[in-house]
């Protein structure tokens, strides 16, 4: 996949007064009673540049759940119990099955390595969608990212490779830390964005309302021109509705000054079907864009991102390949069935 992204040119307009990006100098503003600046959306794509950012290998460390089984018409049932297994879903494991065999035999096809390609073949075409890349691309910056999920899944992990990523592409990033509750969480950020070339903008006190924290990351990154926000939140169980709401409060506060450019819902490829009950929880309550799936290195499952895509509509648009920061990639369906099936 080739993707471009559009960036803000920049030099033309004058600078709006530098405000120092870090914790202790933010002026204390309650979301609620603060004045509401304007974003300046730029919808002349005339002030837009393409810009390429670094690739990145999706193929590394997928494992292979077909790699003990030789493929043969006859005994189709074996590989569909692997695909449930892996998280498919009972129904689709038993249409995509239905479909080799139905392909199989239109194409006259037996052996062990022809039964593996059209099964790549039909996994990739269920798996490729339009709206795949990530949104780097409207005439409105700062484009905003906020990140969601259930505790432990790896959002602030997601968080700090994606500012690497974009730091390299030469993009200017900064970090909201609106994970309040727990001031680890907030060091953590902290930890990535120093290593990514972020600047960081974190809660005042212990506990800060994450509203309010998310409004000064973006109010700062309006003011600085900064390209892309990240917002990090707290893991929450779907199952929360307070915890839930207070995502929608973070949206509304972020909205009242830019559109919000993805939300991400992280998803733990190891956690099997519970992964689509998350999802549908968190699309119903933040608007999620796509979804990240992480920890597919080294994980026999996976399953979960086909089933996510086909119930609910929701692209799969990165993938988690380990803890280093540059273990990332765009989700590829092409690689993604070629790393399960071959
Ligand atoms: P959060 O609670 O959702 O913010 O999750 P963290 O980002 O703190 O990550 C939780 C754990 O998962 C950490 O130990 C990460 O190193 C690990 N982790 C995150 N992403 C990946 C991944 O893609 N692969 C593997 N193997 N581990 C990951
Ligand atoms: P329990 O661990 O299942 O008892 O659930 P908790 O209610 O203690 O919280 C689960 C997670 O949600 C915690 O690890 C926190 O990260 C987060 N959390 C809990 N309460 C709050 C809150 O008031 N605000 C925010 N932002 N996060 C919270
Ligand atoms: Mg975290």
């Amino acid at each position: 996949m080739d993707l471009k992204f559009w960036r803000k040119k920049k030099g033309d307009e004058p600078v709006v007064a530098t405000v120092e990006p870090s914790v202790e100098h933010l002026a204390s503003t309650p979301v609620e009673t603060s004045p509401q600046p304007q974003a300046t959306p730029h919808e002349a794509t005339a002030d837009f540049e393409p810009v390429s950012l670094p690739k990145r290998s999706g193929s590394k460390g997928i494992r292979s759940l077909f790699s003990r089984v030789k493929f043969n018409l006859d005994d189709l049932e074996t590989l569909e119990d692997i695909l449930i297994q892996a998280d498919f879903g009972v129904d689709a494991a038993e249409e995509l099955i239905a479909e080799l065999r139905a392909k199989a035999k239109q194409q006259s096809v037996s052996d062990d390595r022809g039964l593996r390609q059209l099964l790549i073949d039909i996994l990739t075409e269920a798996m490729t969608t339009e709206n795949g890349a990530l949104n780097l691309s409207a005439a409105v910056q700062p484009y905003v990212f906020l990140v969601v999920g259930v505790n432990g899944v790896g959002k602030t992990t997601t968080i700090g490779k994606l500012s690497q990523w974009l730091s390299e592409g030469g993009w200017s990033v900064l970090l909201g830390a609106a994970d309040t509750f727990r001031a680890a969480a907030v060091d953590q950020l902290a930890t990535w964005a120093e290593r990514s070339g972020a600047k960081l903008v974190g809660p005042q006190q212990a506990g800060q309302d994450p509203a309010a924290v998310a409004f000064q990351a973006v109010e700062l990154a309006i003011q600085n021109q900064t390209d892309v926000v990240i917002i990090d939140t707290a893991g929450r169980l779907q199952n929360k509705t307070d915890l839930m709401n207070e995502l929608g409060k973070v949206r509304r506060v972020v909205e009242k000054q830019v559109p919000i450019a993805e939300t991400l819902l992280v998803i733990d490829a190891t956690t099997g079907q519970n992964g689509l009950e998350q999802a549908k929880a968190f699309a119903e309550i933040a608007n999620v864009t796509g979804i990240v799936l992480t920890k597919l290195d080294g994980s026999a499952k996976g399953g979960i991102a086909f089933s996510i895509q086909q119930k609910l509509g929701i692209p799969v648009k990165l993938v988690g390949l380990g803890e280093a920061i540059n273990d990332f990639a765009f989700f590829d369906p092409a690689e993604f069935a070629r790393g399960l099936v071959d």
